[in-house]
């Protein structure tokens, strides 16, 4: 069966989708989305060789070839000259969905929605959907096999909506609605990021690699995080 975390994003997919999977390993998630929905459409995108091989083996041995196109190529590169209505990019660091989401901009025209699942810097994600006009409208964050991950969904509109001005830089680094509902996990999640922000800083001293920047930035990231947290005690 899927994942836990990739059923989640399939959940954000709409009846009879049309998306692209951007770095779909094995098109695990297109295969169940097309497997429940026989009139949903999908191309699994995969730069790399292995996975994109695996990916055409387990589309074929499914029976799924009328409905995933397995494409091998860079990020959005692979929806040239298709239209697509959804786009998922799940499984990677948010730096590298970036810019993925940068590079295939012109790309993104007919593209409604966009559902991203960082392993690591979602504000990189939550800020480029700002600066480019997709508003978030959902966050998700989930625990698999000692795993946290977050889930972002954004459909092209008004990117300031979920936003409150004085509270914009927070709310990208938290997630506005993640930062609202402030459950079990994201606290969990947040305790964590605090402590390896604290012993990265602490291995700074102790090594004598004073670099400013970096320890003046995780000292004002532990005390965002730190001040999110209180407020929950
Ligand atoms: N999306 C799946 C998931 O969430 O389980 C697979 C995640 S896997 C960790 C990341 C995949 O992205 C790898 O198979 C890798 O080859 C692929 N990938 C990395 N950079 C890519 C890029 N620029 N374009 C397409 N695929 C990429």
């Amino acid at each position: 069966t899927l994942s836990k975390r990739l059923q989640l994003v399939a959940h954000y997919l709409p009846q009879h989708a049309n998306f692209v999977d951007v770095g779909s390993d094995h098109a695990y998630l297109p295969s169940y989305v097309c497997s429940q929905d026989l009139q949903a459409r999908a191309i699994a995108g995969e730069i790399n060789e292995g996975p994109y091989l695996s990916a055409k083996q387990h589309v074929a041995a499914f029976g799924l070839t009328d409905q995933i196109e397995v494409i091998q190529g860079d990020g959005l590169s692979v929806i040239e000259g298709r239209l697509v209505d959804q786009v998922v990019i799940a499984g990677m660091g948010g730096t590298l969905i970036r810019s993925i989401l940068q590079q295939g901009a012109t790309k993104l025209f007919h593209v409604s929605r966009i559902i991203a699942q960082p392993n690591v810097d979602a504000p990189e994600v939550r800020q480029w959907f700002y600066q480019n006009n997709y508003q978030l409208v959902a966050e998700e964050i989930i625990k698999e096999d000692g795993h946290i991950y977050e889930i972002l969904v954004a459909d092209k509109g008004d990117p300031t909506t979920p936003y409150d001005e004085n509270q914009l830089e927070r709310q990208l680094f938290f997630g506005p609605y993640l930062l609202q509902e402030k459950t079990e996990i994201f606290i969990e999640k947040w305790k964590a990021e605090k402590n390896k922000r604290e012993r990265i800083v602490t291995q700074m001293h102790q090594a004598k690699m004073i670099n400013y920047e970096k320890i003046n930035m995780f000292l004002n990231e532990i005390k965002i995080i730190e001040e999110v947290l209180v407020r929950d005690e």
